[in-house]
């Protein structure tokens, strides 16, 4: 029985050429994408009527009654792309499949489009993970927690805190009993102190759920969230890196710094939150590899429009 559900759960990814069968033509991906958004039936917003005709195949409808337009893009973050929907495509199954997540640079290279371009695009669809991973439910049962920095290392007894220059986050991680990770969850902080420890506990866990994390006094800071909390004593140097979470922590962390790489030295913290979430998201849905095209895509269609001025305005 064991043997069986091991390998029920080692998911293969989708391969380029399953990728290209479904998403290689515009009609393909706009056809994806209205059976996305419209497929129990498209209604007017503003007289009710459910009778459309097509002005542009698949891309413009128009109400037979009143008239109004609804273009396919709109309301999404696909919304006044100069891109067709198949780039989109292509760069969703990119920023899916790649465990290493993919830089801006490698991304253009890929689509055949320029950095700048990329990095937008890339953007507005972490925007629209992020936006998926906020919705999901809290963590619950038993959580790791940690603290850990964007940009900085965290190998051998130096915990490096409150280092300058560095992004701080906090690092919880459900798992089963036998602490293997079930889901993650990566929130930007301002720093470790009680009131911003309580403050994502409340928001991110769920009361009742129990907290393991090292001896740092802020973790205590749980309670205030109904969590019961177990701190451990791990100590310094190779134990305490070789701890399960810290584990996770540099996992993630590792490929982070690939996705950046080349592009930006320093991070803010609105786009450090924008990389955490989408590593998360691809995290918690490594066993849904083959359908996380159609998952992502169908985010994009559910989140508001990202314009460049959102997306670069400071938080
Ligand atoms: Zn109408």
């Amino acid at each position: 029985m064991a043997l069986a559900a091991g390998l029920r759960r080692k998911v293969r990814g989708l391969s380029e050429a399953e990728f290209r069968e479904r998403f290689s033509t515009e009609e393909a991906c706009r056809e994806a994408l209205f059976t996305m958004r419209w497929g129990e039936g498209l209604t007017c917003p503003r007289c009710g009527s459910t009778s459309f005709c097509q002005l542009t195949t698949r891309q413009l409808f128009q109400c037979n009654r009143c008239k109004k337009q609804l273009r396919l893009t709109a309301g999404t973050v696909f919304q006044d792309t100069k891109l067709p929907l198949v780039t989109w495509f292509a760069a969703i199954y990119h920023l899916t499949q790649s465990k290493g997540g993919i830089s801006s640079i490698e991304l253009g290279r890929r689509l055949g489009v320029k950095q700048p371009t990329a990095w937008l695009v890339k953007h507005k669809l972490m925007r629209a993970m992020a936006t998926r991973e906020a919705a999901k439910p809290k963590l619950e049962g038993r959580i790791e927690i940690d603290d850990a920095y964007l940009g900085g290392e965290r190998s051998g007894g130096k915990r490096g805190r409150g280092a300058a220059g560095k992004q701080p986050f906090v690092a919880a991680v459900e798992t089963t009993a036998d602490r293997k990770p079930r889901r993650l969850r990566r929130t930007v902080v301002k720093g470790f102190r009680k009131k911003e420890v309580e403050k994502i506990a409340k928001r991110d866990l769920a009361a009742g759920s129990n907290v393991v994390s090292d001896g740092l006094s802020c973790w205590r800071a749980v309670e205030g969230a109904g969590c019961r909390h177990f701190p451990i004593n791990t100590g310094c140097g190779k134990q305490a890196a070789s701890w399960a979470p810290f584990k996770w922590v540099n996992t993630t962390l590792g490929n982070i710094k690939t996705a950046i790489a080349g592009t930006y030295h320093h991070v803010s913290a609105k786009h450090a939150q924008s990389y955490l979430s989408s590593f998360a998201y691809r995290f918690n849905r490594r066993y849904q590899l083959d359908t996380i095209v159609e998952r992502l895509a169908w985010a994009a269609a559910c989140t508001m429009p990202q314009p460049y001025r959102i997306i670069t305005a400071d938080a």
